[in-house]
């Protein structure tokens, strides 16, 4: 393709890493995405603002302020050029089962320690934030992930065990709708306390329409599940399908979930976890658009999204 200094988007990792090597092209490529009609003021909304060439940043002409293309997303305060940026968008948005922040660290040249914060960065901006709820045929179905408690030592190791109820593992809860509008599935993940009924039917009311056909196993904590939708359980210890009826779906992402975090990420804290499980989510989700396409729509999460290094490493340490 041709690299014209105007918004082509690049096809695959190496294209990508090829066409984001020229810093102007990278802020014109994220300028065009944020605002399409024209730069705007990101303090007053005033438009048609200057250019200044020299320094690479536009001046507000209306509040005199100058700002970058970097302001109000998530790269703003970041001394890392979009020429790292935006590679390593394209690998953590791409990478099927995932990818190390020491593997970013080494493709784009920076600090493991750097990787793993922009990482973070471009999570948040991976948040989709759907309001929809799922509705039709949905799958319900919970599991653990993690398992540090072998590492602790006994006293602590069962406290953590009666705290969660599984070996210290985190519970996470999936909600599965089969064939939606675009004829694939769509998942939502939630980190939660534990997998009794009250942590439970929350997600599943908060997030699926009244009177969807609800497939889950026979756990208890989703017996009142048939008072506001058509729930229908199979019984694992019996069979595992019965026609429709079943959580396969469901079963078949967790394998993938867990051989991404066990292959790639070397343990995730379970303060993190809820990033990981957005990321993965969102990687399942769009699994049948091209990866420019995946790229762009995270891209266009970047605005109004901001992550310092104080609220992801203070917040971890009161955790
Ligand atoms: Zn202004």
């Amino acid at each position: 393709m041709c690299y014209a200094l105007d918004v082509k988007t690049p096809d695959t990792l190496l294209d990508a890493i090829r066409y984001f090597s020229d810093q102007d092209r990278c802020r014109v490529f994220v300028a065009s995405l944020r605002w399409p009609q024209g730069p705007v003021c990101p303090r007053c909304g005033a438009i048609e603002p200057l250019f200044l060439q020299t320094r690479k940043l536009w001046k507000c002409r209306a509040c005199k302020k100058q700002f970058s293309v970097k302001v109000g997303t998530i790269f703003e305060d970041s001394p890392i050029g979009l020429d790292k940026w935006l590679p390593a968008l394209w690998m953590i948005v791409n990478a099927k089962n995932g990818v190390s922040s020491y593997e970013i660290a080494r493709s784009i040249g920076v600090t493991q320690k750097t990787a793993w914060f922009m990482m973070h960065r471009i999570r948040l901006a991976m948040q989709t934030g759907t309001f929809r709820k799922l509705g039709g045929e949905v799958e319900v179905d919970e599991t653990f992930i993690g398992g540090r408690a072998r590492f602790m030592h006994k006293d602590k190791r069962e406290k953590k065990i009666e705290g969660t109820g599984a070996l210290g593992k985190a519970a996470v809860v999936g909600l599965l709708e089969r064939h939606g509008k675009d004829g694939y599935s769509t998942v939502i993940l939630k980190h939660i306390p534990n997998i009794r009924r009250r942590a439970l039917m929350p997600e599943v009311h908060h997030h699926v329409e009244m009177g969807a056909e609800v497939f889950t196993d026979a756990l208890p904590s989703y017996d009142d599940l048939g008072a506001v939708y058509m729930h229908k359980v199979i019984d694992h210890a019996e069979k595992y399908a019965e026609g429709k009826i079943h959580t396969n779906g469901l079963e078949n992402f967790w394998s993938l979930l867990k051989r991404a975090i066990k292959g790639t990420y070397v343990s995730v804290e379970p303060f993190h976890l809820f990033r990981y499980l957005d990321e993965q989510a969102l990687r399942f989700n769009t699994r049948k658009i091209k990866d420019a396409e995946r790229f762009v729509r995270v891209l266009a999460g970047i605005v109004g999204k901001r992550l310092t290094y104080h609220a992801l490493t203070g917040a971890e340490a009161t955790t």
